[in-house]
Formats: C-alpha cells, structure tokens, sequence
C-alpha cells in the first residue's frame, strides 16, 4: 500500500491556489535582491508579502526554525535564516518560500545573483536550474520516482557538479514533509510508481564543489564543506497522466 497521498481534484485546486501564493511571493523576494540589504530584511518583507495574499510561513516555527523564509548565501546550501549579513555584489542567494493557504502548502525556491557573479558560479546557477527544469516532464504517472532522481544526479555528475546527498525533495500538501523522499540521486526503474494526483517537491541542491555538507552551530544552516557555492531550485509539481503541471509557476498576471 502506498503512502504517498493523492489529492482530490478539489484539493489540487486549494495546491493550486498555494503553489501560485508561494511563487508570487518568491518572486517578489527576489526582486529585493541587491548588494546592502540584509537577509534579514528580505525575510521580514517576506511575511508581508504572505500576510498580503492570505498565506503565511509553512517554514515558520517547523521544527522551531525561526524565519519566514529560508536565506542561503554562496557555500550555504538550505536552510540558512535571514539576519544582519548584508548582500554583497557577486553573492548568490537561495530563497526558499513555502506558504500555507487554506491549509495547503505550495513550496518553491531559486537562486538570486546579486550582480554579476563569477563564471563558474553562474555556471552552477545555469546547471542546477536546467537540471530542474530537465527533471519535471519525469513527474508523470505510471514512471518510477527512481527515474527522476536518476536523470538529477546525472546531470550534475556529467556537469562535473556535487550533488547534496544529505537533504532531499518530498511529497507536499497538507504537510510540508509527505511521502515520498525525492533524493537527488537514485537508480533508473526503482522506487515508488508515480499516480496522477501526487504533488512533488522536486528540488536540486547541487555544488560546484565536493557533495559534502554540514549544518552550522545554528543548528540549521546547511553549509558546504569544502567552502563551495551551492545551488538551489525548487517547484512543487503536480504529477498527471500526461504533462506535469507546475504548481509553483509565476503566474502571467500576479
Ligand atoms: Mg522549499
Ligand atoms: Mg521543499
């Protein structure tokens, strides 16, 4: 018996509705980005944002984590929280917004420039966004989860980039965390059959560097170990009979 929660087809419209919330705000998010603002205030303008589209954090107070959003900047990973470090030029920034609406969770990330960064970094950047992108038309029913994982992990491995191995994709809906875990690597044919109904957070976080990582004193921050950047992106996506539909797409008309 699978645990992997289908959705109703009134209950894909309440993902729809929060997977739409989060990428506003997302996009916002990243608008603000720019050397001197702190990530703490992009935080902050975070929860405005939620509070002004009737959504608010589903990272917030998760497992205690104390931000809206979470803020990673070069060799962090995930999870880093919004403080006084202000952007500098040539940063890149992982923003990583969940929103719960209505009780439904939509949860996206992606990785900012703050200007011109440097070309190996923009490299990664590149990669690790096409890799998603590549990944996505794998969220059809009837494929194994296995499929998808695989096509992420060679990718970054012919790209000659470090896939994170600690930290994976998951199921998502009424809880930010469902079945299934989506690594970022995986063998071809294995893992659960994929049904239409079933929303995936599909989310690469890859490194220019080494695939180690470690979690700072602040209990949360995932660093990379070698000091490397790390990329990240990330959609919550609907898997359907035919084309996967992409719950955390900006929409035309915000
Ligand atoms: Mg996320
Ligand atoms: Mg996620």
């Amino acid at each position: 018996m699978s645990l992997i929660p289908i959705k109703t087809p009134a209950e894909i419209d309440k993902m729809r509705a929060a997977g739409r919330a989060a990428a506003i705000v997302l996009d916002r998010l990243t608008k603000l980005v720019a050397p001197g603002i702190t990530t703490g205030e992009v935080d902050l303008a975070a929860a405005d944002f939620m509070a002004e589209l009737g959504c608010k954090s589903a990272f917030l107070g998760y497992h205690k984590f104390p931000g809206q959003t979470c803020i990673s900047v070069n060799e962090e990973v995930v999870h880093g929280i919004g403080g006084p470090r202000r952007l500098a030029y040539g940063d890149i920034v992982k923003i990583d917004c969940g929103v719960v609406l209505d009780g439904w969770i939509g949860d996206t990330a992606t990785t900012v420039a703050c200007g011109v960064v440097d070309p190996e970094t923009e490299r990664l950047c590149t990669a690790t966004k096409q890799i998603l992108e590549g990944a996505i038309p794998f969220a059809v029913a009837g494929r194994r989860l296995g499929d998808l994982c695989n096509y992420i992990e060679t990718e970054a491995l012919r790209q000659k980039l470090g896939v994170v191995r600690e930290f994976v994709g998951h199921g998502v809906g009424r809880k930010l965390h469902e079945e299934p875990q989506i690594p970022n690597y995986g063998r071809r044919g294995s893992g659960p059959k994929l049904k239409a109904g079933m929303t995936l957070a599909v989310e690469p976080m890859i490194n220019l560097g080494g695939e180690g990582v470690r979690i700072l004193e602040d209990k949360w921050t995932v660093v990379t170990t070698d000091g490397k950047p790390s990329a990240h992106f990330e959609h919550t996506i609907l898997v359907t009979e035919n084309e996967p539909e992409v719950l955390t797409c900006m929409p035309l008309i915000a």
